[in-house]
């Protein structure tokens, strides 16, 4: 297996140096034949080849079995111009990595702050409000008068169906409860259609149990009581805050694993940012980082059909929460050490 590793921007470089100790510890042990290829984007591309992303990287990322993404300073790209791009937009639309699969449970060891629970939010990824990646050239945010500026959301029956299919067939394999979470009451046409979408996705899958929330709605919902849920499916924007929510919620937003799954590429990359209040301290939480690597290689085991990766990745989440539960972990979570300390913990684990 082929992956592309892009550290990325601010804690990016210190995350994903422990992501990759522990791929390649995995690898020793399951005989994976792991070949990473080190690469750069955001900042470190900006400055050597005057943008974030280029066409290059691109062609040698589609032509991986994966990508490892590190975190971007994403909020100081303002002109594509001038080669600032969005390396996350870049990707999930230039591979069409429409599922965003952002899961969140409850750690023995870290302080519980809602009681136990286990869910999975299920973020469209490609469309919805986010003017950088709904509209094939442009932004879909303009500028209408110098006070005045409309932001455009796009909604397809596509995209709503294939989200849908994601979240049910994740449903399949765990508790069979999927919420579908919107705005339908405003957003009467996208997120009717939305809905109409997961109900008709739903009559394949009898066995699964659905309901809906409304977004504003969920917020309590899930605070009050996260343990009545198992898969979220919701449309862009509502995933990328709730998902937010229920990593903080398990313990610490460092503990946000994601994968971008599409149909032909995925890419792993941790639910947050890069987050310059704590960035070359060695204090940064890698769980994010390293959970993201371990669901590409569950991604890539079952699509090709390789049990050693579905190994691997189990593996990697198990040595993960011994980890967490023994207090080999960083300080947001109630640990005490540095990030590569905790890493070469959870090498160690690792075997
Ligand atoms: P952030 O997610 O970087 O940080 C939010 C808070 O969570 C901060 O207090 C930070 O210290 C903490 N945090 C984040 N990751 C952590 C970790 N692994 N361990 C411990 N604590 C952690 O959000 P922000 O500060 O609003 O954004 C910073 C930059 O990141 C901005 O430029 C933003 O646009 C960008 N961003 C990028 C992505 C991405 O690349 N996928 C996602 C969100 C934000």
């Amino acid at each position: 297996m082929k992956i592309v590793v892009l550290p990325g921007d601010g804690i990016g470089p210190e995350t994903m140096a422990v992501a990759v100790d522990v791929l390649q510890a995995v690898d020793r042990r399951f005989g994976l034949g792991l070949q990473l290829d080190h690469d750069i984007a955001g900042h470190d591309s900006l400055k050597r080849h005057g943008a974030t992303v280029t066409p290059a990287l691109l062609e040698k990322v589609r032509a991986a079995d994966g990508l490892m993404l590190g975190p971007m300073s994403t909020y100081d790209f303002k002109d594509e111009a001038k080669g600032e791009i969005n390396p996350s937009m870049y990707f999930r639309k230039k591979l069409d990595l429409y599922a965003n699969i952002r899961p969140a449970r409850t750690y023995k060891g870290v302080p519980v702050r809602l009681g136990e629970f286990d869910l999975v939010v299920v973020r469209e990824n490609t469309e919805g409000f986010y003017a950088d990646r709904n509209i094939e050239s442009g932004g879909s945010e303009m500028l209408i008068t110098p006070d005045v500026v409309v932001s455009l959301r796009r909604i397809t029956r596509l995209c709503c169906e294939r989200i849908a299919r994601s979240a049910f067939e994740l449903a399949m394999t765990r508790k069979k409860h999927v919420t579908i979470v919107h705005k339908a009451n405003v957003l009467k046409m996208g997120d009717g259609m939305f809905i109409g979408e997961c109900h008709k996705v739903a009559k394949e899958f009898p066995e699964v149990r659905v309901d809906d929330v409304i977004v504003d709605a969920m917020m309590a919902h899930v605070v009050r009581a996260p343990d009545r849920y198992d898969v979220v499916v919701t449309t862009n924007m509502f995933g990328d805050i709730l998902s937010d929510l229920t990593a903080e919620m398990s313990g610490s937003l460092g503990l946000g694993g994601s994968l971008n799954a599409g149909r032909d590429h995925a890419m792993g990359q941790a639910a947050h940012g890069s987050a310059p209040d704590i960035a070359g301290q060695d204090i940064a939480n890698p769980a994010s980082q390293v959970l993201s690597a371990a669901m590409l290689l569950n991604w890539y085991g079952q699509r090709k059909g390789k049990q050693a990766f579905v190994q691997a990745a189990s593996a990697i989440e198990q040595a993960l929460a011994d980890a967490v539960a023994a207090r080999e972990c960083t300080k947001d979570v109630g640990g005490t050490l540095g990030t590569r300390e905790t890493g070469a913990a959870w090498v160690k684990r690792l075997g």
